[in-house]
Order: structure tokens, then C-alpha cells, then sequence
């Protein structure tokens, strides 16, 4: 029999339709790998399987009955724990929330369970979503499937790594600077950060709120479409959700996986190459470019000047959001209250205390550098300023979609490292985001498309690289026809699927 875990999710949608295979015992092969397997990866904070398996139930009883169901519904997925799920545990991986069942699910978790797709549970992440490792986690970290001794990337490590081993078919990732598409990249997954706007944020623990978007983690561009297609669109209770249908995803894969790609001008974006990219991610880019070219398209380089300064405004503007956002885990609201050791107990003291015990020191340095940053006689010299270079970004976004449908990059400048290699050095944990970054200071949208492996500078097994593209806001389709070109063509001459290569687990 075939393994069910290692297809991708629109061929075990089609089976399901088809009544080859129940979602029944589709759920329950996932969460036989999850025991088989978590152990080494710990991707999941928090699995259900007597909810997940309740809900497979149900779904197999309508398909039963001859209702009309969602395309995807009988599949599983599994949500980053920043994602609220009503009365299941979501922590955004911080001892702040350790105990907190929210009583209300997220927009899109709402569409999943009404899909009737069984969740699996939550995933693991850096805390708050700040970091590219999940080694910032509060519940220790995740291993990379390809090496357990290598970061799965972050902040959503958690639902790459349990796309990688096979624990999920699909999975929700955030991304507010790259955590969907930087752990792809590492983990030889597909990852998209949507339009801003085009995905509803209501439920999701906000970390900045003018750069949040959740959006697919899965295994083939395709599935993202399927995905996207359902968790997007428009949403009353998010202010900045855009009133607009979305393009035609899956039409746009599907066209894409045809492979003809005349007539479709890729940029090359000059500042996000070269110095600071390992070699074989570089040589792996150049190859897909070759790739891309000899399906028709015109590849030209184009420079976006202010890229450079990307990092730094994101550096500012992303803890400056924080620290107002987090605001509001005062030891009194939600999960965890800790009392003063001694003295009086006053609401300023618990709170200090609460926050004190609660929340990490990757946290604790944004909230203090936001506070600071927005402070009186700060606020215009850096908040400010970041704001300014933020406007000149989105200009050189403007200026080079004006002569180009897409914009192109390696996604992560090197391959996975290894576990506390960055730990005790912010910066160079921030540097993994340099790729990322500016289409989250856009609210553009982007895809991670495995495209090769390379070994890590210090030798040793061959890791994989992603492949970013970038497309003008709301013009995602773009992204799923170029991808799915690529992957097509790729995948032809690997024979097969990057993750085929990947170390057997368990
Ligand atoms: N690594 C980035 C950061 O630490 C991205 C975070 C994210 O996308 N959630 O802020």
C-alpha cells in the first residue's frame, strides 16, 4: 500500500472524492507518524487527536450522505500555535500564555473546521514569532528533518518541519518578515506570505500588525493554491482586510505546471545576491534562472537601491509594533499571573513580575528597543526614519514592477545551520531575513520554492535551498504560475519531489 502521508494534499483530496481512502484513517496515518517521528522533530506543541479524528468522522459521514463538500475537506492540517484555535491550547510558543484556551477560533481556522478539514494541532515557533530558528521558542526547539542537528528555520519552524517529516500534509504558517518562506527554504517545503490584507488576521496573536500575514505551508505549489484559496478573502473583523475576491489561484498552478512561461518578464533583483549568499544557494538560483528561461521567460536584472536599508527599518518598525502589541500580557487577561516575592501586590507589581517570569530575552530585547524607539524625542529620529525608508522600498517595488511581472531571489542567503550557531548573536539571526524582508515592509506578496540541495559551508549531507518569487500586492496568481512552472521543470529532473531525498525518520 502507499505511504498516505507522503502525497501531496490535492492527490489525497482526489482520493478522498473518489471514496478511495477515508479521512478516517488518512488522520489517523498522520497521527501515527506524529508518534513515530515528533519525538525526534518536535514540531507540535500540542496534538488532538480525539478532536481531529471527531472531525474526520463527521466529514466521512457527510461525504457519506452525498453532501457537497469543500474540496479540501478530510484533510488535515496543522496550525502554528500563534493561530488561536477554540479550546485548544495557543501559546505563540511564550511561558506568557502557557494555560490559555481561547474561547474563539481565528478567521481562518473557522474556514478550515468549516471545510471540514481535521486539525492535527499546533505547531511549535519561536516565540511571539520573533526569530529564524523556533530556538526561541519557550517549549524547546524543533529539528530540521533533513539534519536534527540544524535549525528548521523560523519563526514557524514547527509547521515546515512537520510538512518535511511527513507529520502534516499541509499547515499554517505567519509571516512577518519571513517566517513562512525562510523555513521553506531550509526545510525543502513550499511556503507563501499573501497580499497583505488578503488574509484575515483576526485571531492571530498579533506580533506587528502592519507586516502579520498568514498564509500556506505544504509540499507542492499547488496545495498552496488549494489552501490559499480557502483561508483568504474578506473578513469584517480585520480592519485592513482587503474587500476584494482573491485572483484565480489554482488556475494560475495549474497553467504554470504546464510550463510555458512566454511572455512573462522575471527580475532579477540585484541587491539580494551575491555577498553574504553561500555559494551553492547562488549556484542553485542561477540554475532555476537558466530554468526559467528555457520555458520562455525574459530574465533582466533590476535594482531596488533602498534594499539595503530594509533590515534596519524592519528592526524598528517590527519592535516598536511589539511592544505596543504585547502590551497587553499584564499577568491579569491571559495565562500566566505571577505574583511579587514579596511586598505589596499591586497591579503594576504583577504585571512586572508576570512579564518578567513570562516572556523570553528575544522578547524582552524587542520590547525594550520598541519602547525606545517610540519614545518622546526618539520617536521622529527612528520610528520615524524607519517609516520614511519603508515608503522608499515600496517606491523601488513600484519602480521595478513597472518594468518587470516578477521579482526573483534565493530566498534564505545560506542553508539551514546548526542548532545555537546564531543563538547568542541577534544579528546574524537577523541577517537570515534579508531576502524576506522587504515584502513584508511592502505587504507585496512572496513564495519559497525548493530548488536544490547544496552542502553547508562546513561540508557535510547536501541541504535544500528555496527559491523566492515576488509579485505586486494582490497579484498573487503570479506567484503560483511561475512557482509551479519551476517546480514542474525541476521536479522533472530530479525525478521526483526534492523531499524524496531527505533522510528516512523513525
Ligand atoms: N525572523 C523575523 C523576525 O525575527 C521574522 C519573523 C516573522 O516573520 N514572524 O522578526
Amino acid at each position: 500500500m502507499t505511504d498516505l502521508t507522503r502525497l501531496s494534499a490535492a492527490v489525497l483530496a482526489e482520493k478522498l472524492r473518489a471514496r478511495e481512502i477515508t479521512s478516517v484513517d488518512l488522520t489517523q496515518a498522520f497521527l501515527d507518524r506524529i508518534v513515530s517521528v515528533d519525538g525526534a522533530i518536535h514540531a507540535f506543541l500540542h496534538v488532538d487527536a480525539d478532536a481531529a479524528l471527531a472531525t474526520a468522522r463527521d466529514v466521512d459521514a457527510r461525504r457519506e450522505a452525498g453532501e457537497d463538500l469543500h474540496p479540501l475537506a478530510g484533510v488535515p492540517i496543522a496550525v502554528k500555535d500563534v493561530v488561536v484555535t477554540k479550546g485548544q491550547p495557543s501559546t505563540a510558543g511564550s511561558k506568557i500564555l502557557e494555560g490559555w484556551i481561547p474561547p474563539y477560533d481565528a478567521t481562518l481556522v473557522e474556514k478550515i473546521r468549516a471545510a471540514g478539514m481535521p486539525i492535527l494541532g499546533k505547531t511549535n515557533m519561536d516565540e511571539f514569532a520573533m526569530g529564524s530558528s523556533t530556538e526561541h521558542s519557550a517549549y524547546g526547539n524543533t529539528h530540521n528533518p533533513w539534519d536534527l542537528e540544524r535549525i528548521p528555520g523560523g519563526s514557524g519552524g514547527g509547521s515546515a518541519a512537520a510538512l518535511a517529516s511527513f507529520e502534516a500534509p499541509l499547515a499554517i504558517g505567519t509571516d512577518t518578515g519571513g517566517s513562512i518562506r525562510q523555513p521553506g527554504a531550509v526545510t525543502g517545503t513550499v511556503g507563501v506570505k499573501p497580499t497583505y490584507g488578503s488574509v484575515s488576521r483576526y485571531g492571530l496573536i498579533a506580533l506587528a500588525s502592519s507586516l502579520d500575514q498568514a498564509g500556506p505551508v505544504t509540499r507542492t505549489v499547488l496545495d498552496s493554491a488549494l489552501l490559499h484559496e480557502l483561508i483568504g478573502g474578506h473578513d469584517p473583523r480585520d480592519s485592513t482586510s482587503i474587500d476584494e475576491p482573491l485572483p484565480d489561484l489554482v488556475e494560475a498552478a495549474r497553467q504554470g505546471a504546464a510550463g510555458d512561461l512566454s511572455g512573462v518578464r522575471v527580475g532579477v533583483v540585484t541587491e539580494l545576491q551575491g555577498e553574504g549568499y553561500q555559494e551553492g544557494v547562488q549556484a542553485r538560483f542561477d540554475e532555476s534562472l537558466d530554468i526559467l528561461r528555457a520555458a520562455g521567460a525574459e530574465v533582466v536584472e533590476v535594482s531596488c537601491p533602498h534594499f539595503e536599508y530594509a533590515l534596519a527599518a524592519y528592526y524598528l518598525i517590527l519592535p516598536a509594533e511589539a511592544s505596543s502589541n504585547l502590551a497587553k500580557f499584564d499577568g491579569m487577561r491571559f495565562g500566566l499571573r505571577v505574583e511579587p516575592e514579596e511586598g505589596p501586590v499591586t497591579a503594576e507589581r504583577v504585571m512586572a513580575a508576570t512579564r518578567g517570569a513570562g516572556f523570553g530575552d528575544e522578547v524582552k530585547r524587542r520590547i525594550i528597543l520598541g519602547t525606545y524607539a517610540l519614545s518622546a524625542g526618539y520617536y521622529d529620529a527612528y520610528y520615524g526614519s524607519a517609516q520614511k525608508v519603508r515608503t522608499l522600498i515600496q517606491q523601488d517595488f513600484d519602480a521595478a514592477f513597472g518594468q518587470v511581472d516578477v521579482l526573483v531571489s534565493p530566498t534564505a542567503p545560506t542553508t539551514a545551520f546548526r542548532l545555537g550557531e546564531k543563538l547568542d548573536d541577534p544579528l546574524a539571526m537577523y541577517l537570515n531575513d534579508v531576502a524576506t524582508i522587504p515584502a513584508n515592509l511592502a505587504g507585496i506578496p512572496g513564495i519559497s520554492v525548493p530548488n536544490g540541495l547544496t552542502a553547508p559551508p562546513e561540508g557535510g549531507a547536501e541541504l535544500p535551498t528555496g527559491f523566492q518569487i515576488l509579485a505586486p500586492a494582490k497579484a498573487d496568481d503570479r506567484l503560483y504560475r511561475v512557482g509551479a512552472a519551476l517546480e514542474a521543470a525541476l521536479e522533472k529532473s530530479w525525478g521526483g519531489p526534492l523531499l524524496d531525498r531527505a533522510p528516512e525518520l523513525g
